[in-house]
């Protein structure tokens, strides 16, 4: 008698009971999705074959001739500001940030989302994202015939919190369902295993480097205890495949001694150059034929002609692995990502940077949307494996003191999802409410930081400054999403805030940040002290001048002016920044503060001692 077969969990073949979850890297210039069918992660194509999808869509008057990928790459020449390209840069920032060149006219406030003026009317990013992202829903519906049940996304590792929202809220607006938006170095280090297989009792570091079509970047992961870290990014914004076919056609020029090229011409080039390309990549040599003229570039050519391009990344390689204090020999693996990182030049120049063999089998325009489907997969129940992805907070979070001090309440790198806790106190005698300041950043003071938003806490009950407890809950979900809670523990009011700011920090902001952390903490540790020896000068003058409305008859007219004096001259010492003068003028009136205090306590005892006695009255105002 044959036995009953039982498939393995989330492997069973009756469709009811699989649950499917893709994987989607939204890319700069390509975007594709992915999936985990039979154990084995696989990308979907469209009905003509083809895995990427251009991340490209063409808007038309009518609204139901909007065109995506190829089909929308068409219009780039003809129709360029109704054809939106390279949409990612937009997302999460404001108009003010936008300061790359691009051919759309933008409407909307400097600090507000920036809005494209299309043929088929104003479009968000946000919303032109979501265009793609249902192509890629419907892709993955139709080539597996079954809803889909989730989506893991995958965002550059240094996308902040609103880029990253961003993100979030385009897949939403196209109907999928988001587990976990994932960090794309991340992904491409678990389509190769390296989170299952990796011995959890050491640590382990992995080079991500990404050669796109438009973008760099550069990644340090370290794999420790089940959990990624980005140890350090870097990159440029404005460098990737597309320079490539750029140089090969200035090479051309030369070579074929052409001074000057129209558009139709160069556009022509740029398509001949970006075919030799990635014809080398298969072969070790080409034939070129432009305006009757033809030449072979073979692969020793080809490298000399992107060296520029390829130093450069190579000194960010060099500058990351600084910043994560790593050596050459720390590095367990290099990944190799991203459509560029095909050709033979690119894998020679890394493997002899990092003095070893880039991992690159798994197809590198495609790896990151593996990863993100094995994650996608892992996350819906399916698999047997654990999903020990987590992920990092990429800049600090915390919020604003009195004197504009930042404290910090989750740090930088901090493995998520997260919640921390921690306690302030009122500033002010009968203080009933509390700004709440939410910040990112490296630095101590709130003007270097960024912020993110604000809310107020209301209804505190009013009590002597110091008294109050606030209970401030800083919680970063698995997607990198902030919320912040307040809560005053005696009366139990309560205040919160999604962090969901209008804008976000664009890549160099980032790095800038990061750079500026490192850079000025010793410049930071005198200006906090600085601030904070005013913020606690302030509220000394102040206690002292409510004091002396009530007591002022303890003292002598003398020792009232003299008192006066010094606290004048705290106050004028307070205009300026000079640390060392504000903390002697505070020792001068403690002299005299330190007596009146004395005095002060001597008749509240008095009074305390004798309680509610009548004669209490005749005491009044004499000692
Ligand atoms: P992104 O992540 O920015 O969306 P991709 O990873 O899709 O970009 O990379 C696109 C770039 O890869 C383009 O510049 C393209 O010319 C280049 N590319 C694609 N295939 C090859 C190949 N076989 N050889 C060299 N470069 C390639
Ligand atoms: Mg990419």
């Amino acid at each position: 008698m044959a036995l009953l077969q039982i498939a393995e969990p989330g492997q069973s073949s009756a469709p009811h009971q699989h649950r499917i979850a893709i994987g989607i890297d939204l890319g700069t210039t390509h975007s594709l999705v992915a999936t985990v069918l039979s154990g084995q992660a696989k990308v979907l194509q469209d009905d003509r074959g083809r895995v990427l999808l251009p991340s490209i869509v063409h808007y038309d008057q009518n609204p139901h001739a909007t065109r995506y990928g190829y089909d929308a790459q068409e219009f780039l020449v003809q129709d360029a500001e109704n054809t939106i390209v390279s949409v990612k840069r937009f997302m999460g920032r404001s108009k003010a940030d936008i300061k790359f060149q691009h051919p759309y006219a933008l409407i909307g406030g400097e600090h507000e989302m920036p809005t494209f003026q299309t043929a088929a009317g104003a479009k968000t990013p946000v919303e032109i994202s979501a265009d793609l992202l249902k192509q890629l829903r419907v892709r993955a519906e139709d080539s597996l015939k079954h809803p889909i049940q989730g989506a893991v996304i995958t965002v550059p590792a240094y996308f902040d919190e609103a880029q990253r929202q961003a993100t979030r809220d385009a897949a939403q607006l196209a109907g999928l369902n988001v587990l976990r938006l994932l960090n794309e170095p991340t992904a491409a280090a678990v389509a190769y295993g390296l989170d299952q297989t990796t011995d959890l009792s050491v640590d382990a570091n992995y080079v991500v480097y990404d050669l796109g079509g438009g973008t760099f970047d550069v990644s340090i992961l370290r794999f420790s205890q089940g959990v990624f870290e980005v140890l350090a990014t870097g990159g440029h914004t404005a460098l990737g495949g597309d320079d490539l076919d750029r140089l090969i056609v200035k090479w051309l020029k030369q070579t074929f001694a052409i001074e000057t090229l129209n558009n139709e011409q160069y556009a022509e080039f740029l398509i001949a150059a970006k075919k030799a390309k990635e014809a080398l990549s298969e072969h070790t040599e080409t034939a070129i034929t432009l305006l009757s003229q033809t030449v072979t570039l073979d692969r020793a050519t080809f490298e000399q002609i992107i060296q520029v391009a390829l130093d450069r990344t190579i000194s960010v390689c060099k500058r990351v692995l600084r910043d994560a204090k790593l050596e050459l020999t720390d590095i367990q693996n290099v990944i190799l990502v991203g459509g560029s990182t095909r050709s033979y030049a690119v894998q020679q120049t890394v493997e002899q940077v990092f003095a070893q063999q880039p991992l690159c089998t798994i197809n590198p325009d495609e790896v990151v949307a593996i990863g993100a489907s094995i994650t996608a997969n892992q996350l819906i129940g399916n698999s047997s494996q654990d999903a020990l992805l987590l992920d990092v907070t990429p800049l600090s979070l915390g919020l604003e003191t009195m004197g504009g001090l930042v404290e910090r309440v989750i740090s930088r790198n901090t493995a998520i999802p997260v919640a921390r806790r921690q306690e302030f106190t009122t500033y002010q005698d009968g203080q009933t409410a509390m700004l709440i300041h939410v910040v990112q950043g490296e630095r101590d003071l709130v003007e270097h930081c960024r912020s993110l938003g604000q809310f107020t806490l209301r209804g505190i009950p009013p009590m002597t400054a110091g008294q109050a407890r606030i209970e401030v809950t800083f919680q970063v979900d698995a997607d990198g999403l902030l919320a912040v809670s307040a809560r005053e523990t005696t009366s139990n009011v309560q205040a919160h805030i999604d962090i969901k700011p209008s804008y976000g920090l664009s890549d160099s902001d980032m790095e800038r940040l990061l750079i500026e952390g490192f850079q000025y903490a010793e410049e930071d540790k005198n200006l906090r002290h600085l601030a904070e020896t005013k913020v606690e000068a302030q509220r000394e003058l102040e206690a002292l001048q409510q004091a002396f409305k009530v007591d002022a008859d303890l003292l002598s007219p003398e020792q009232q002016s003299a008192m006066q004096q010094a606290e004048s001259q705290l106050s004028q010492q307070l205009q300026h920044d000079d640390v060392e003068a504000i903390e002697r003028a505070v020792e001068a009136l403690k002299k005299y503060s330190d007596a009146f205090a004395a005095l002060r306590m001597n008749r509240h005892i008095d009074h305390a001692l004798k309680g509610t006695k009548l004669d209490d009255w005749s005491n009044q105002g004499s000692k």
